[in-house]
């Protein structure tokens, strides 16, 4: 790229050319890689805490590129973001988690699967509609399907964000709010947002069991949760005496390496084959 410097004369600056180069290829990597089919949809079960059993699952994006190899959400999910990719990607899951809910619905399994949304999908104006015809197309209810956004995805545009909430809702689908605590939204948007769950964020729970504050912080979550009425699931339940403490708390529900850590489709099958409370 060229910039103009003080006197008006055209520098060069190779930094600058460089990351946009690279932006660019890492995007047009993107788009061939939902081409070619290089994402892969993975599975992390979701349980009830009372019981053990299998409520369903998250859905969590895996690329492996032809030469880079696996890749985690965490590197590519940021950049999808701020280019606006993540739209057709959200599609993609949304697509390729109903295709797997029908079809084990079909062989008599009746889990719950929830896809990720991102502040980019809260701003999409087609997104409900699109998200309708794909249950439409595989003949799914809307309760078998949960939608998770984070405080800070829908504080980037509160008004379009909730505008699209009310329509997800309408339609009858479960919301999410994902990483609980660790955003900015005040308690007064929270209780004007149309969820049914709240998801406690995985710092607070992994340590919960050593860390006394911690361990505050997920009771009052809990409880502010169902005084709000809604569902409480936590997240990064790494080990049993966690489960034991978050079933003692009243916590609804958990998801963690624990239990399982997210998975292909096929291991998800046999994970859900093994798995006895
Ligand atoms: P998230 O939505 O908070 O997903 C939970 C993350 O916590 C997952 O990381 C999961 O592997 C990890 N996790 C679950 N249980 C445990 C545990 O017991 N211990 C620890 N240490 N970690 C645990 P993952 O799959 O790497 O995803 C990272 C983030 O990337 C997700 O955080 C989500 O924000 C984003 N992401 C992943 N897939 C998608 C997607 O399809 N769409 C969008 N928009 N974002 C996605
Ligand atoms: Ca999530
Ligand atoms: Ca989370
Ligand atoms: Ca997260």
């Amino acid at each position: 790229s060229a910039k103009t410097g003080g006197r008006g004369v055209v520098v060069y600056d190779p930094a600058i050319d460089q990351t946009s180069q690279e932006s660019l290829s890492l995007l047009s990597e993107l788009r061939r890689a939902l081409e070619r089919d290089e994402f892969m949809l993975y599975l992390q079960p979701k349980l009830d805490l009372a019981s053990g059993s299998v409520i369903g699952a998250e859905a969590l994006v895996r690329w492996v590129h032809p030469e880079k190899g696996f890749i985690g959400p965490d590197n590519f999910i940021p950049f999808a973001e701020t280019t606006g990719f993540i739209r057709m990607l959200t599609i993609w899951m949304l697509e390729k988690t109903a295709a797997f809910c029908s079809e084990l619905q079909l062989r008599g399994t009746h889990l719950k699967f929830s896809v990720n949304l991102s502040a980019r999908d809260l701003m999409d104006q087609d997104l409900a509609m699109r998200f309708a015809e794909i249950l439409t197309r595989y003949r799914l209810s809307p309760v078998s399907m949960c939608l998770e956004i984070t405080e800070s995805a829908i504080m980037d545009d509160p008004a379009r964000a909730m505008a699209t909430l009310e329509k997800l809702s309408n339609m009858g689908v479960s919301l999410a709010i994902d990483d609980f605590g660790t955003g900015y939204s005040s308690l007064a948007y929270l209780k004007r947002l149309p969820v049914d769950e709240l998801k406690i964020d995985k710092s607070f729970v992994m340590n919960m069991e050593q860390d006394m504050d911690d361990a505050r912080i997920v009771r009052s979550t809990i409880d502010l949760g169902h005084n709000m009425g809604l569902r409480v699931i936590a997240e990064g339940v790494e080990s049993e005496a966690v489960w034991f403490l978050l079933r003692q708390m009243g916590c609804d529900q958990g998801q963690g390496y624990f239990m399982g850590k997210p998975m292909p489709v096929e291991r998800f099958l046999e994970w859900l084959q093994h798995w006895r409370p």
